[in-house]
């Protein structure tokens, strides 16, 4: 399994830095985001360190689709039924801050609704 020692979320994976974790399993990590930005954030993330979606190959489809379909189990589990939002930031111009690939999944009341 690649990981890169400096990498925050390797560490997290390790055990090095703390985390509330909501799931794991040999594929996959799931946590909440320190800084949340909705009423449930968590972050899913490969344990293979991986930079971006900028370095995902075909031979990730059942990673990065374990990943997305293991959403709506967390969001359940975390007791949101009105709905939820997944987002990956790609890149500088994706905003993206933490250089190893994870999947924002966003439940409860919408912080970003207009209106
Ligand atoms: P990005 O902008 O898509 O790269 O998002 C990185 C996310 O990682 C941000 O929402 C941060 O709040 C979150 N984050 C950074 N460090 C930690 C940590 O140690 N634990 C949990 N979340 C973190």
């Amino acid at each position: 399994m690649s990981t890169d020692p400096n990498c925050i979320f390797c560490k997290i994976i390790a055990g090095q830095i703390p985390s509330k974790k909501v799931f794991e399993d040999e594929d996959v990590m799931a946590f909440h985001d320190i800084n949340p930005w909705a009423p449930v954030h968590l972050l899913v993330i490969p344990k293979r360190h991986i930079v971006s979606m900028e370095s995902v190959t075909p031979d990730d489809r059942a990673l990065m689709g374990k990943m997305m379909v293991l959403a709506p189990k967390l969001m359940a589990d975390a007791g949101v039924t009105g709905g939820f939002r997944q987002v990956i930031n790609t890149g500088r111009d994706g905003g993206q801050e933490v250089f190893h690939l994870h999947m924002h999944v966003f439940g409860g009341p919408r912080p970003w609704a207009k209106g």
